[in-house]
């Protein structure tokens, strides 16, 4: 008879590589709710966990996460044996995640990752320790074992899915850059689950292969490259791309995609490189993971969204904003909105940051070509 199939959801930056060895089907709800809230279906799935108790001001994934796990039981998502969470990308999700194994009655293992602590002997033991723990309880759960050559295997194949990826995200180095603005997001889930299969690595280097074969943008549609600081606002990004294309902006490189390809050679590394998330680094790490991305990629200017679901990232923002324009010397302009809800967003206001932006940017140039 063949073996059943283990289900597991998980936190977008929970080590994908301990289930990938041991051969579970990975889901991550907060793709899930991306991709809803893209579909136009935020504000529906932020209504029903509304009226199960949840509160309004909780961030747009949380609700979203647990209308899907309440549907989950009516044939949403498939219905997960156990749930992955660790605290490296914030703490609500720690709530999130318990909230829905109560919500499902399922295992919970959580990996607690301290907070703003990039290195160490003390910090790689610490979590080294509870995946160890967390290895164990899944072996419990689903029979399997743990094979050391397996998870070598795995682990090699997610950095050479981080190759690949990095080979996407570098077509944007070309000026006109051959990706659309945000269009990188779309292949993003692949590496969020997939990024232990050999499969990912194949369609994503074919995609690096395609992109470098595709025509540049216009000119008149990329005069501006700019890098895009947050999650992305979905349930108005067919608004957001057009206004973005109008004034000549091409969106070349953002936060999310360039941390997904990161590399390690050992577990300490892997440890390392999970403690090293967006929100889980100090200011002065975050900035410099950021400006290097922007030189990188040679950014005219930086558009900032205050994603108002995601407090842990918003909270040091005003200085990221500020600091990143000083080092970088380019404008910097801002605007509100949500990456789940689509009351959050104001058109006039993006318009008018937009305007703001273009004409600094094209004052720059004026006075750096002289
Ligand atoms: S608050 Fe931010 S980091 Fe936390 S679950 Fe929401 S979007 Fe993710």
């Amino acid at each position: 008879m063949a073996e059943r199939d283990w289900v597991v959801w998980m936190s977008t930056k929970f080590p994908l590589e301990i289930p990938a060895t041991l051969g579970l089907t990975v889901y991550c709800p907060e793709s899930g709710a991306a991709a809803a809230a893209g579909r136009g279906q935020g504000e529906e799935l932020c209504w029903a966990a509304e009226g199960l108790g949840y509160a309004r001001d909780l961030c747009s994934y949380v609700r979203m996460g647990m209308a899907m796990a309440h549907s989950s039981r009516s044939g949403g998502l498939p219905r997960p044996d156990a749930l992955l969470c660790c605290s490296n990308i914030c703490s609500g999700m720690v709530q999130w995640y318990e909230a829905m194994a109560r919500t499902l009655d399922i295992p919970l293992f959580l990996v607690d990752f301290p907070y703003a602590q990039e290195g160490g002997e003390e910090v790689t033991a610490y979590v080294g320790g509870q995946l160890r723990a967390a290895i164990r309880g899944l072996e419990e759960l689903t029979g399997r074992r743990w094979e050391e050559d397996t998870f070598d295997q795995v682990c090699r194949q997610a950095n050479r899915c981080a190759d690949a990826w990095q080979q996407v995200l570098d077509t944007a180095r070309r000026r006109p850059a051959p990706l659309g603005s945000m269009e990188v997001f779309d292949y993003m889930p692949q590496m969020v689950t997939g990024r232990c299969r050999r499969e990912t690595e194949e369609q994503l280097l074919a995609l690096a292969r395609r992109l470098e074969q595709r025509a540049p943008l216009p000119l008149e549609r990329a005069r501006f490259r700019v890098y895009w600081e947050g999650t992305p606002c979905w349930p108005v990004l067919g608004e957001v791309l057009p206004m973005l294309e109008e004034r000549g902006i091409q969106v070349v490189a953002d936060t999310i995609s360039q941390s997904l390809s990161f590399r390690y050679e050992n577990l300490d590394g892997l440890i390392q490189a999970y403690c090293s998330t967006i929100n889980g680094v100090s200011l002065e790490t975050g900035l410099e993971q950021r400006l290097a991305v922007c030189r990188r990629y040679g950014v005219d200017g930086v558009l900032v969204h205050y994603n108002r679901s995601c407090r842990p990232w918003c909270g040091s923002l005003q200085e990221v904003e500020r600091r990143l324009g000083q080092a970088l010397g380019v404008p910097v302009a801002a605007f509100s909105g949500d990456q789940g809800e689509a009351a959050a967003f104001v058109r006039a206001q993006f318009a008018t940051r937009l305007d703001a932006l273009v004409e600094q940017m094209e004052g720059r140039r004026e006075t750096t070509l002289g």
